[in-house]
């Protein structure tokens, strides 16, 4: 049994017919049109598509931060239109994690202030939210690293603290726009090993990204044009493999 199986076929997020308008009339932008997608437990989906194809907009859209046009976003099994705004602040506290490319550290908080903020805005106690957090930067190699101040961390070192911060007390979906993107190839590498090491485990996220190479860390591979899905390629075909890598 492989770990994905071993986590089981849950769903964690899933898109139905999603579908995003920005203004209206003649300045009106379609971002996304009728995308459905789902991520599992224990899955990983690379999303790539040129500049304006609707990347980030899908990832707000699976985060619950922008409301779409039209569609359906079910996370946890929770439909978000039926979804009370307590509940909505609820799932994007416990559920969900994002990871940005400029990593979006606070810089007067030290690395484990930053990690266990979103705990403790969530109403833990600060001496557990502490421990969670410290659990967290030990999970991306960086616990030594614990007091130091964002300023006085190298780039693969600060976006790893903002994956700690993503997957800090069992966060599930982790959502990541080009987190790579400011990184250079070895330590974009080691960004990507500790998030799939996080996939592993249990969560599902999906990563937006530019570059081919990072997309085969994921286990399928979503191509969208114009705001539509237009090709899927999964991990365990050879051929889309070497497609994606070339
Ligand atoms: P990507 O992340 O793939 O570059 P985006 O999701 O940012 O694409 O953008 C998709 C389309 O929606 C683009 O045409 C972009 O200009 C437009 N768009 C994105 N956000 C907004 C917004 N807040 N208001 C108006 N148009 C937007
Ligand atoms: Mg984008």
């Amino acid at each position: 049994m492989n770990r994905r199986e071993r986590h089981g076929a849950t769903e964690l997020l899933r898109l139905e017919g999603v579908s995003m308008h920005y203004g209206s009339g003649a300045n009106a932008v379609s971002a996304l049109s009728g995308v459905d997608l789902t991520v599992k437990r224990g899955e990983l989906v690379a999303i790539m598509g040129a500049s304006g194809s609707g990347k980030s907009t899908l990832l707000t859209i699976a985060g619950g931060l922008v409301t779409p046009t039209s569609g359906e976003v079910v996370i946890d099994g929770q439909y978000l239109s039926d979804a009370s705004s307590a509940q909505l602040a609820a799932i994007r506290r416990r559920v969900l994690g994002f990871v940005f490319q400029d990593f979006n550290l606070v810089p007067a908080l030290t690395a484990i202030e930053n990690v266990q903020l979103p705990l403790e805005l969530d109403g833990w106690k600060r001496h557990k939210a502490r421990l969670a957090a410290l659990d967290a930067l030990r999970l991306v190699d960086l616990e030594d690293r614990a007091d130091h101040f964002p300023d006085d961390l190298s780039g693969g070192q600060q976006q790893r603290t903002a994956i700690a911060r993503a997957v800090v007390g069992g966060r599930s979906l982790i959502l990541a726009d080009e987190p790579t993107g400011a990184l250079d190839s070895h330590t974009g590498e080691l960004v990507l090993r500790m998030l799939r090491s996080r996939i592993d485990d249990g969560a599902g996220g999906i990563l937006v990204t530019h570059d081919a190479r990072h997309a085969a860390w994921a286990d399928r591979i979503v191509f969208l044009k114009d705001g539509r899905i237009v090709n899927e390629t999964r991990r365990d075909d050879p051929s889309a493999l070497l497609g994606a890598r070339a």
